[in-house]
């Protein structure tokens, strides 16, 4: 058996999404840019994907600009943010210590620019609050960006509340939702969202393709120079069989969002079930504000890395954290940003299920982790200085 538990790094494709892509791989190729037939039946699919996506998020079409992921739309979303904020002399900006590095890494480039970065702590469960928000704004503050669910750990921020202590507050909020679309319910509008980022590949679409949402009135700023694509703000000819995937794997993924919600969180509460069952474990974030699919744990005494390669050996495809740390020896920034200690942050295990998995595989995943653990354990040192009790038990 082969189970594949690793769908915060990416999601196979659906038949909806690859469906949706063919034809504009074989008979519409036209650019859209091309005043002739074959290009405006092009842009006339554009213009319809992004209609999609708009419905999807609860915002009007031209509020979406097609990127190549995720991480373009943070980068673009952020310093447009902080070009606006520049004007303005206010060179203040607001996030928090566990984003994904595509949003921590382009703030850090701003700190070399001069802005003042103000990272709030995350609590041990792994949420923080608005009134935390709302403490750290000050009058120079440009922007709040803080991610809509974690990648790690899956905790899913009160984004409804932060929105409304930034709009009570004049200042722009930027949420990253990669893990968030597709797989929660997300309306900007009602949210009070000024700008919002999402990738294809976290729900089924193509990867290299994703959206920003941008309210009206917000000016962008380019990233990518070039033709007047996206109404001038991102060059270059539009992906159009990734963004025709992209809008049907939305709305797939939109359509089927309470269903698939509550088939995925009761195999991840199984899941935490059967796993909290090995000693001297801890489920990382939040219990119950957490995304459907996201299992996160710490086993005291084990080493990641080995954890994972012997569960890929017995058939389970999981992570230790993202795929963008995993190959370096550090322990991930979200588990440290949650307080755990280095030697316990090392020992952990992401597993991300989603519709696609069955109870089967629930089954089998926690049989071969508790066999791993075990055998990992039984040959560790650490674990015997525990066990002979020369060392205390960081985890109970
Ligand atoms: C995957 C991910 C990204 C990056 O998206 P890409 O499309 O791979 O560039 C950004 N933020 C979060 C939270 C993610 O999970």
């Amino acid at each position: 058996m082969q189970v594949y538990a690793d769908n915060a790094a990416t999601t196979k494709m659906s038949k909806t999404a690859i469906e949706a892509m063919m034809p504009y791989m074989e008979g519409i190729y036209g650019n859209p840019s091309s005043l002739h037939s074959i290009g405006q039946e092009a842009a006339e699919a554009l213009a319809n994907a992004r209609e999609r996506v708009a419905n999807c998020l609860g915002c009007e079409p031209k509020e979406i600009i097609f990127t190549s992921g995720g991480s373009e739309a943070d980068n673009q979303a952020i310093v447009s943010a902080a070009k606006n904020g520049e004007r303005k002399n206010k060179k203040h900006i607001i996030s928090t210590a566990f984003e994904h590095h595509a949003v921590l890494h382009t703030l850090k480039k701003l700190e070399k620019q001069g802005f003042e970065i103000t990272l709030l702590d995350v609590h041990e469960n792994g949420l923080i609050t608005a009134e935390e928000v709302k403490a750290a704004i000050r009058p120079d503050t440009c922007l709040v960006t803080v991610m809509y669910a974690n990648n790690e750990i899956g905790t899913i921020q009160p984004i409804s509340q932060i929105g409304a202590v930034c709009r009570e507050m004049g200042v722009p909020f930027h949420t990253d939702a990669v893990q968030a679309a597709g797989h929660i319910k997300i309306n900007v509008e009602e949210q009070n969202i000024d700008m919002l980022s999402l990738s294809a590949h976290k729900f089924h679409g193509p990867k290299g393709v994703g959206a920003m949402y941008v309210k009206k009135g917000i000016i962008i700023h380019n990233i990518i120079e070039g033709g007047a694509q996206e109404r001038g703000k991102r060059g270059g000819t539009e992906n159009i069989p990734a963004i025709m995937g992209m809008a049907a794997a939305l709305e797939e993924s939109c359509a089927n969002i309470e269903e698939n919600s509550k088939k995925v969180s009761a195999m991840r509460d199984k899941l935490i079930e059967g796993l909290s069952k090995i000693p001297h474990s801890i489920l990382n974030g939040d219990a119950k504000s957490r995304l459907p699919g996201n299992v996160n744990m710490c086993f005291e005494g084990i080493e990641g890395e080995s954890l994972l390669l012997m569960l890929d050996m017995h058939g389970v495809c999981a992570s230790s954290g993202s795929a963008c740390t995993s190959g370096s020896l550090d322990p991930s920034h979200v588990l440290l940003a949650i307080g755990r200690p280095h030697e316990i942050a090392h020992g952990s295990l992401r597993l991300s299920i989603c519709e696609a998995n069955t109870d089967e595989e629930i089954d089998h995943i926690i049989e071969k982790v508790a066999q791993v653990v075990e055998y990992l354990r039984n040959m560790s040192p650490v674990w015997r200085d525990l066990t002979e009790g020369r060392k205390n038990y960081v985890i109970q």
